[in-house]
């Protein structure tokens, strides 16, 4: 496509409905075949003219394809239609979520730096951050970013960096993304959101004043548990040097076949998060009234704490409900074996229900490592020990009330 094609394009699609972008965007019939569908692109080095620089230094975003893990036309098909979601400027794809994330703090973060990062967020963010980063010389402070006056209590002359993850990873807690870029920005900080949970259906982190957005494509974006992937958008400068200082040379480039997959995925994600929000919201009511539930965590429901933010910052509840109930452990070992349609497994996101037990003791001291009371007890106040995360998928609701029923009893 021609540049001056290419921008009315891009002007045209921003106008257009979430469902119409999730189809269109990105994809082009072939130049060659006029097929339809995307192409699958395997080929990791491409015929390029004599002049061609072998340096990353001298890539520039217009070139021709050179390698892979420089450029890959079924992932650029994807970045584009990640970042028409996100209504980003762009966006580079990974091969994890965990990837996306080790990639960004690789390449903000020096010895002599400081950034601030939620107390309570995806185990292997917390894993990484307790240890490698700071042995890196980078100094990080965990905070329950939920606590506005904490985020600002914690940030220093160096601060780089504040990272969030929202709903956060187990327990469903919010962070407010407008009052944080505010404090990231007068601390003259960048801001990072975690947005998985969310996805682009339910928030815009940008838009809310953040500078980095995370997925892992993984979870809902790819919605079938059947490709590992991860995503960095925001702005054209900022990726274009992560693209070409970091993450081009850390390598976890996303396999293009993954792209592929996740492409086919990506098509379907508006109508899925509204059935994920129907489903969850229906049985989050009924596992309210459940006689052995102790307590229902979700956001699109009144008794979650922070309902009211949750109302401004979604505009989809998206699918997972946390719950606790007497004897988790012994209703955990009962369900695993007793369920028949959810799949007592870890992930979410998919299409398929699939259910796990956190036994909080554990992940308190192996992954986030609370260092104060004040900590402990945020968690026990909101969440409390011991929690199921139910991740619905699209089933119908009424079969997955029936098996959490028979399973439960
Ligand atoms: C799964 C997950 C990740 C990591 O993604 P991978 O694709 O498994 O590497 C990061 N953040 C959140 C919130 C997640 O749920």
């Amino acid at each position: 496509m021609k540049q001056t094609d290419r921008e009315s394009y891009i002007r045209e699609l921003a106008r257009l409905g979430d469902q119409t972008k999730a189809i269109h965007a990105g994809e082009f019939p072939d130049a060659v075949t006029c097929a339809s569908s995307p192409n699958l692109v395997m080929s990791t080095t491409f015929v390029v003219d004599a002049d061609t620089g072998f340096s990353v230094e001298e890539m520039d975003e217009n070139d021709a394809w050179v390698y892979t893990r420089w450029g890959n036309p079924t992932i650029h098909q994807l970045e584009e239609k990640l970042a028409a979601l996100e209504d980003a400027e762009t966006a580079i794809a990974f091969a994890s979520g965990m990837s996306a994330v080790t990639s960004l703090l690789f390449h903000l973060l020096k010895a002599g730096d400081h950034a601030v990062v939620g107390d309570v967020a995806y185990a292997a963010l917390s894993e990484l951050t307790n240890e490698m980063i700071p042995a890196l010389g980078v100094e990080i402070s965990k905070v329950d970013t939920s606590d506005l006056e904490a985020v600002k209590g914690a940030v220093k002359a160096n601060t780089r960096l504040i990272y969030v993850e929202t709903p956060c990873n187990p327990i469903l807690r919010l962070t407010d993304i407008s009052a944080v870029a505010h404090i990231a920005h007068t601390a003259g900080a960048k801001l990072a959101v975690d947005s998985t949970f969310a996805t682009p259906l339910a928030t815009k982190p940008l838009q809310l004043g953040a500078d980095f957005v995370i997925h892992s494509l993984t979870k809902y974006l790819g919605g079938h548990g059947d490709a590992l992937g991860g995503v960095i958008l925001g702005n054209k400068p900022d990726l274009a040097l992560l693209r070409k200082k970091t993450a081009v040379r850390l390598g976890g480039t996303l396999s293009p076949f993954n792209a592929w997959l996740i492409l086919r995925g990506l098509a379907t994600l508006p109508i899925r998060m509204r059935v994920h929000q129907e489903n969850a919201l229906e049985i989050a009511r009924y596992l309210e009234h459940h006689p052995r539930v102790k307590r229902v965590i979700y956001p699109g429901l009144p008794s979650h704490p922070q309902y009211e933010l949750a109302k401004r910052q979604m505009n989809n509840f998206s699918g997972i409900i946390t719950f606790q109930v007497e004897n988790g452990r012994e209703t955990a070992k009962r369900i695993a074996d007793r369920l028949k349609i959810i799949h007592y497994a870890v992930s979410l996101g998919h299409h398929r229900s699939l259910i796990f037990y956190l036994h909080s003791e554990d992940l308190l001291q192996t992954s986030f490592k609370f260092s104060t009371a004040k900590q402990l007890d945020s968690w026990n106040t909101f969440a409390g020990n011991g929690i199921f995360r139910l991740s619905t998928g699209l089933e119908n609701a009424k079969d997955l009330i029936q098996d959490l029923e028979q399973a439960m009893e």
